[in-house]
């Protein structure tokens, strides 16, 4: 079993073209197969070299390295090859009209109530006529001739039963006016020739996949299984510029766990909940691609967040260590993380409670008297877990304050903040000086 995710080196890979790819990936482990990265840069005027580096960052960020790699762009004597073929079929034919006269045509077909179809005028060209477009420096480009009598049909894995009348299709175009491949044939020539057993792709190819298959059969090649998965929309409908836009990059960025997005990616759409999972192997062991649904997805960046402050409420500091250090936060040591993870979305949160610990902060003092009052009666000694306990006992004591009464004003006194890690955690990190700075008013 051989699976694919195959982007185009156009852009940063979003959200949802990292399930596409981790859904491939988990299928086939899932199965004892491997997975390939296949590179579509057959478009060398948009694709770029730093969109290649990153798709491979973007992968090994969350775990998944590819078995195997292609370039499209190191196929083209493949893809021309199958072009000789289909030309010598009669499958492929040139046309010359213009990118306007096209336009021109479909708005007359649509003003007419008729579907914008391609109306093949081109199959009725005379050689005299081409000569002749050519003599006026037209160059063709070239489209596939569809069998519009059949009806493609395949049973897709998360679709079902899928069925497409061709004649309701237009030719597609395989070779652009400039000599570029469009999408259409490398992808099936690759899919046959590095033999791909399973696309699983969004379903927004759905329509391209009643067309390759016709091209499948034209160049003689094994279909192979097909799964469109439905794609990914806010509440509000359609991916939204804030998260639509939102690139894996930005993700890892902001401090969002690789587990956290990959546990997501791989449960929302699907039968099972959506929960926190340690290792993409605890993935693979559950991944069914029966499981997933035609219902479009329903995503919001805060499922994420709420995941991920699950995940990190559960690490060891050996296990954020590195990325801690990676996003500028090295001076976090074992005891700090254990006193602030429980209360963090993500380990950026955690540069806040750093600087509300151990840097200047304004304190938020509502009861000057009774934060004087706290402040002389902090114990000295060797600060620890017990510290609080002992301190707010006495605090209880000598003032009769208890509850949040006691505790809240001591709180926005210390931290600023009115929600935040255990104190009895975080107040040995403050240290004796600074609390009582704080409680007398004073920035520290
Ligand atoms: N390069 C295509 C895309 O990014 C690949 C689609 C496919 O998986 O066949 O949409």
């Amino acid at each position: 079993m051989l699976t694919r995710f195959a982007p185009s080196p156009t852009g940063y890979l979003h959200i949802g073209n990292i399930r596409t790819a981790l859904i491939c990936y988990l299928y086939a482990k899932s199965k004892g197969g491997q997975f390939m990265l296949r590179i579509d840069d057959t478009d060398t005027q948009r694709s770029e070299e730093k969109y290649v580096d990153a798709i491979n960052q973007d992968l090994k960020w969350l775990g998944i390295s590819p078995d195997r790699t292609e370039r499209q762009s190191a196929r083209f004597a493949r893809y021309d090859a199958a072009i000789e073929k289909l030309k010598a079929d009669g499958r492929l034919y040139p046309c010359y009209e213009t990118q306007q006269e096209l336009d021109m045509k479909r708005k007359f077909q649509m003003n007419q109530g008729l579907p914008p179809l391609y109306d093949r005028s081109a199959l009725n060209l005379s050689d005299e006529q081409k000569s002749k477009y050519e003599a006026e420096g037209r160059t063709p480009h070239w489209r596939f001739k569809l069998d519009q009598d059949k009806v493609s049909t395949w049973e897709d894995e998360i679709r079902g039963t899928q069925k497409f009348e061709m004649r309701h299709m237009s030719d597609p175009i395989l070779i652009r006016e400039n000599g570029m491949y469009t999408y259409m044939l490398p992808s099936t020539v690759d899919d046959i020739e590095l033999g791909v057993t399973h696309v699983l792709r969004g379903e927004d190819h759905v329509s391209n996949t009643a067309i390759q298959l016709q091209i499948f059969d034209a160049l003689a090649g094994t279909r192979p299984i097909f799964a469109h998965n439905s794609l990914i929309k806010t509440k509000e409908g359609k991916l939204s510029k804030r998260v639509g836009s939102q690139s894996v990059g930005d993700i890892r960025d902001s401090g969002i766990e690789p587990m956290a997005v990959a546990s997501f990616l791989a449960k929302i759409g699907t039968s099972d909940s959506v929960e926190i999972r340690e290792s993409l192997e605890q993935l693979v062991a559950e991944f069914d691609i029966s499981k997933f649904g035609r219902a479009p997805t329903i995503y919001e960046t805060e499922d994420i967040e709420r995941l991920n402050s699950k995940l990190l409420h559960v690490s060891s500091f050996d296990k954020v260590k590195e990325e801690l250090a990676a996003i500028g936060l090295s001076q976090i040591d074992e005891e700090f993380w254990l006193a602030v993870r429980s209360n963090i979305g993500s380990l950026q949160d955690v540069k806040e409670w750093w600087q509300i610990c151990k840097e200047v902060i304004n304190p938020t003092i509502e009861d000057e008297e009774f934060m004087q009052e706290a402040a002389k009666l902090l114990p000295q000694g060797n600060w620890n877990e017990e510290t609080w306990k002992n301190w707010t006992d006495a605090v209880k004591e000598r003032t009769g304050r208890k509850g949040k009464e006691l505790f809240m004003p001591l709180r926005k006194a210390l931290t600023a903040q009115e929600h935040g890690p255990e104190l009895k955690m975080i107040l040995p990190l403050i240290g004796r000086e600074r609390a009582i700075a704080r409680l007398n008013g004073q920035a520290a």
